[in-house]
């Protein structure tokens, strides 16, 4: 495949409830029933049941020595006043019938004994009576020991629901300043000048200039947007609250609302002061976006824009938010007087990718053939946290070989295994996957190669990687960010090259499963090509929007069928024209295909160099040259 791409796996927070708290709840079930239940038999005694002379419990009964007869069921409980040897419990047939007849009148008309007559206990039934008062309170026990979690994890202490926890940046041991964040000039100075604001708000008063209130920091994941939060608070001296949009989408019903207020409440009483709201895209998207859910999320959106319109000239209170995805936010939000300065956090260029390098590998060791430069030059497109990562990777590799300095060899592999992930040393391949891998590879490589406006290729390799059996890369020499219609036949064709190449020389059905992230690649760039950009082989300089979200959540087709009809065949042209041009190159250009397979199958790897050496005197037929 060519071009790799790293891919990204956020962390969910994992919301599921502790198997400790199910394991406390369920101890806490049983103790409690068989507390109730041992309770119910326990009724005066149960410890005795001899049978004994109903003659002798009469005498006692007449001499005023017993409390209490019950007749439960079969059973007699006899309760003595003082401790006489007599039996507690007496079972027998119908007991209340034996005492009748026993004599036992006499002595209860006297009231020197009293007969209680007891409903016989169901020990089923007793349990479920206590289980309708037992239940709902465990159940109410473990709710609010769920919520206390929740609130716990919001927190990482613990809090009052409604309170938001003040993080207070810039009294930390490693305090961020704006020297930690490399490249984005533009930004720095726009967030400086807020800084600014907030230390000396009377110079700009003077002035009669509004102070800002709220500030939006948008752009790419890891471009350095909360990085750079923090270093403003770093640099500001005032106090920084902060707290992060998606711990709000957390929160139960009206507990959001209510930190937006505790938030707003302490940021004022501690004014000058920041608040910073990361990842405000979590709670602040569109109203509409999601089909009218998220109530809570509205509360606390709602909560955010009446504390900001609250705001007075002098509250000297800035809030800062930052998300990925501006076009994503409630419109409200960006009014004059909430959000309405925005400073946007871009993908580095290449020098500012050097100055972000630099950062990573300040405190690293690095043997000097390191080259920051040119690891800059291949890493186009990639963000701040994907070079950051790639010099923590970098030491990682460095340690893992034992090695007390990081080497050019280090920071290679941790390039290629953040770009495409770690180098697969274990999987070994047979030997005929060797072969159609290198073919394969090499197919990419030669058809790259030959085409006029494809990128050189860089580097080819047949080790296995992540899930891909082999990679061919192709690097433009410098940044662009537009591409024309050749360049994007060129990625087409190349795509195909490695397909192509298995067919040429296993024949049709020797092709493999190998080749299919690249048909996808050409069947995305392709669609992309026709709908989006204009460069259909008979649609042009039309687009065709299939962006738009409609009620039912897919994806409206602005369009007739009959133009989807025609969009799929302009697809299937761009992708056939590909496919012939691949497979002419490659036919005529066999040898040197044969050629660089056979030294990928001994050397494994082909660096830019190697290959041009290899396909010198390559040359593109007629048949596959674009009319211009
Ligand atoms: P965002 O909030 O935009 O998604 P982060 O601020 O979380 O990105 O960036 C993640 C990490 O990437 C930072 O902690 C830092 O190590 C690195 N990084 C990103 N941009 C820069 C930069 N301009 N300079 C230095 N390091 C950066
Ligand atoms: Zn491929
Ligand atoms: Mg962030």
């Amino acid at each position: 495949m060519p071009e790799a791409k790293n891919s990204k796996n956020p962390m969910k927070k994992n919301g599921k409830m502790g198997s400790n708290i199910r394991m406390v709840a369920f101890w806490l079930l049983v103790v409690l029933l068989g507390v109730t239940a041992l309770a119910s038999f326990a009724t005066p005694a149960s410890d005795v049941s001899e049978e004994k002379d109903l003659t002798e419990i009469l005498a006692y009964a007449r001499a005023e020595k017993l409390d209490e007869i019950i007749v439960r069921g079969n059973e007699l409980l006899v309760t003595p006043r003082e401790d006489a040897e007599l039996p507690k419990m007496v079972s027998m047939k119908d007991p209340a019938g034996t005492l009748q007849e026993q004599g036992f009148g006499e002595v209860i008309n006297e009231g020197k004994v009293r007969v209680r007559i007891e409903e016989p206990v169901n020990l089923w039934e007793s349990i479920l009576d206590i289980a309708i008062y037992v239940v709902p309170v465990i159940l109410i026990l473990l709710f609010f020991a769920y919520m206390m979690r929740q609130a716990q994890s919001m927190n990482n202490q613990s809090m009052g629901f409604g309170k938001a926890k003040a993080r207070l940046y810039g009294n930390e041991k490693k305090r961020v300043t704006f020297k930690d964040v490399a490249g984005n000039e533009a930004a720095k100075q726009d967030l400086a000048e807020i800084v600014d604001f907030l230390k000396k708000p009377k110079k700009y008063e003077a002035l009669g200039a509004k102070i800002p209130r709220g500030v939006l920091l948008a752009g790419d994941p890891g471009t350095g947007k909360t990085l750079m939060a923090r270093a403003v608070a770093g640099e500001a001296g005032v106090p920084f609250f902060s707290i992060s949009g998606s711990e709000f989408a957390e929160m139960f019903v009206g507990v959001g609302a209510s930190r937006v207020r505790d938030l707003f409440g302490k940021a004022k009483k501690n004014a000058p002061s920041i608040i910073f709201i990361d990842e405000i895209d979590a709670v602040a998207h569109k109203r509409d976006a999601r089909g009218g859910a998220g109530r809570e999320d509205e509360q606390t959106l709602n909560q955010i824009l009446v504390e900001m319109d609250g705001f007075d000239n002098e509250s000297g209170v800035i809030v800062v938010a930052a998300t990925n995805r501006v076009d994503m936010l409630d419109k409200a939000l960006l009014r004059p007087g909430r959000f309405d300065r925005h400073v946007n956090v871009t993908l580095p260029e290449r020098k500012d990718r050097v100055a972000i390098l630099k950062v990573h590998f300040k405190d690293k060791p690095t043997e000097s053939d390191v080259n920051l430069d040119a690891l800059a030059a291949k890493t186009a497109g990639s963000s701040g946290a994907d070079l950051a990562n790639i010099a923590n990777e970098a030491a990682i590799t460095a340690a893992r070989g034992g090695r007390k300095i990081i080497t050019n060899a280090d920071v290679t592999e941790a390039f290629e295994r953040v770009a495409i992930g770690p180098e697969r040393k274990s999987k070994v391949m047979n030997e005929e996957e060797r072969k159609i891998t290198a073919y394969h590879e090499a197919g990419h490589a030669v058809v790259g190669h030959v085409l006029p406006d494809s990128d050189p290729v860089h580097k080819v390799t047949i080790i296995p990687r992540g899930r891909t059996g082999g990679v061919t890369w192709f690097l433009p020499p410098e940044d662009r960010s537009y591409k024309n219609i050749y360049e994007l036949k060129d990625v087409l064709a190349r795509a195909m090259g490695g397909r192509e190449a298995e067919k040429i020389v296993f024949g049709p059905d020797g092709v493999t499963t190998g080749a299919s992230s690249d048909l996808k690649h050409v069947s995305e760039l392709a669609r992309e090509m026709v709908t989006e950009e204009g460069m259909g082989n008979k649609l042009r300089n039309q687009v065709f929007n299939t962006s738009e979200v409609n009620f039912f959540g897919d994806r409206a087709k602005a369009y007739s069928e009959k133009t989807a009809e025609t969009i799929d065949v302009e697809i299937e042209s761009l992708a056939k024209e590909a496919t012939m041009r691949a497979e002419a190159v490659l036919k005529a250009n066999k040898k040197f295909l044969d050629e660089l397979a056979r030294q990928l199958l001994e050397k494994e790897t082909l660096e830019e160099k190697e290959v041009a050496a290899v396909l010198k005197g390559a040359a593109l037929p007629v048949v596959a040259k674009l009319h211009r």
